[in-house]
């Protein structure tokens, strides 16, 4: 008869597009006793955990919270709320995400109006209002602040405010982005953003941290159909994380994951938003100095890369997947493959969050060198 052992997991170092190296003082943190999820002291944290995401998202919005679910389950919150059947939404696509996003829309019943740039390339400004001109009927602008797939950042201030002029409301995927760079919910007007726990907040994965401008809650309250989705309509979820001590069971969150999410942010808070964004800006300059030393390219332009996703140009005659193997299995490194139309042909090498330090930057130059010679 086969018996069964705990897993112990190898050590190994995340520099991929997320997980992301997770700090002792999260996966402590999460170890703490579990408590009930209406317990007068969850209910404290859930308050906190408020609180803390509107300093990482640089917003007042009321609704901004965590939902008990990964980055993608964000993704859905914000369709499914936001886009009824019927409805237009822009959707602007360079790379994997944006082509979810289409996906979101037309599952809510909506028309997906596409303005499409290359993988590498930053979302074209003109053939966006170019399409906001065209589509007078577009309720929403939805995009991808930091495409992973590609390590480019768009636009997002310029984005927003385009679709502000033709009077849209704006979804906005924060997942990579939130922690690394800045994201200013409120500067930059966004009325719906999603982000997830486990790129820059370097927490564990499975939580998305969302938030709604009052215009967003506004729309919401007016729909005409019912959130397709019960279990990510906000009007039902708002009654368990929402104003005041009166919370009403929705679904039980999961305590000790809301645990870690709140150590993550104590963490960006105590470092300060500026400095982590400081911090990502140089060690990336750093990381690219030492990647051209051994003679390896950025895939994308500088004026619009990623610091916190550097994704590189593998080298003629090098074997792909042959290098990640033995980056794993003599470094325990872990570096992303390319996705989709980069398939085979770059890797992303993650710099996020704990994981964003002097150290994992020279070991990855060492292993690297070590490999590809
Ligand atoms: C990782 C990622 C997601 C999905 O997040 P999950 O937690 O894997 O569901 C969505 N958008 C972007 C840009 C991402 O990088």
């Amino acid at each position: 008869m086969k018996t069964y052992t705990s897993h112990i997991p190898p050590q190994r170092t995340l520099m991929g597009p997320g997980p992301s190296d997770v700090s002792p003082r999260v996966l402590n943190a999460m170890a703490r006793s579990t408590v009930g999820h209406l317990d007068p002291d969850f209910i404290g944290l859930m308050d906190e955990t408020k609180e803390l995401l509107q300093y990482a998202f640089k917003t007042n919005n009321a609704l901004t919270m965590p939902i008990s679910a990964p980055g993608s389950a964000g993704m859905e919150a914000a369709f499914v709320n936001l886009v009824e059947p019927g409805d237009t939404v822009i959707v602007c696509i360079n790379g994997v995400f944006g082509g979810r996003m289409k996906e979101n829309v037309i599952r809510c019943g909506a028309k997906a109006v596409v303005v499409e740039d290359d993988w590498g390339k930053q979302t074209d400004l003109n053939k966006l209002e170019d399409a906001l001109k065209a589509h007078p009927e577009a309720k929403v602008v939805a995009f991808v602040h930091a495409e992973t797939s590609t390590g480019v950042r768009n636009d997002a201030a310029a984005m927003c405010k385009l679709a502000q002029q033709y009077d849209c409301l704006t979804i906005v995927d924060a997942v990579t982005s939130l922690g690394g760079i800045e994201v200013a919910v409120d500067d930059w007007g966004i009325d719906a953003i999603y982000s997830g726990s486990q790129k820059c907040l370097s927490c564990v994965p499975g939580i998305s941290p969302v938030s709604f401008s009052d215009r967003a809650v506004e729309v919401i309250q007016a729909r005409k159909t019912p959130v397709q989705s019960w279990f990510l309509d906000m009007n039902l979820i708002v009654g368990y994380w929402g104003q005041g001590g009166k919370r009403a069971y929705h679904h039980t969150a999961p305590v000790n994951s809301i645990y870690a999410t709140h150590e993550s942010l104590v963490m960006l808070h105590e470092e300060g938003l500026e400095n982590a964004w400081a911090r990502h800006a140089r060690l990336h300059d750093k990381l690219v100095a030492g990647l051209e030393s051994l003679g390896i390219e950025m895939a994308v332009d500088k004026a619009y890369r990623l610091p916190q996703l550097n994704v590189v140009n593998i080298p003629e005659g090098v074997d792909d997947a042959a290098i990640r193997g033995r980056l794993l299995n003599e470094f325990n490194l872990e570096i992303g493959a390319g996705l989709g139309a980069f398939a085979g042909k770059v890797w992303r090498i993650g710099l996020m969050g704990s994981g964003c330090t002097d150290k994992n930057v020279d070991f990855c130059l060492g292993a690297l060198k070590t490999v590809l010679n």
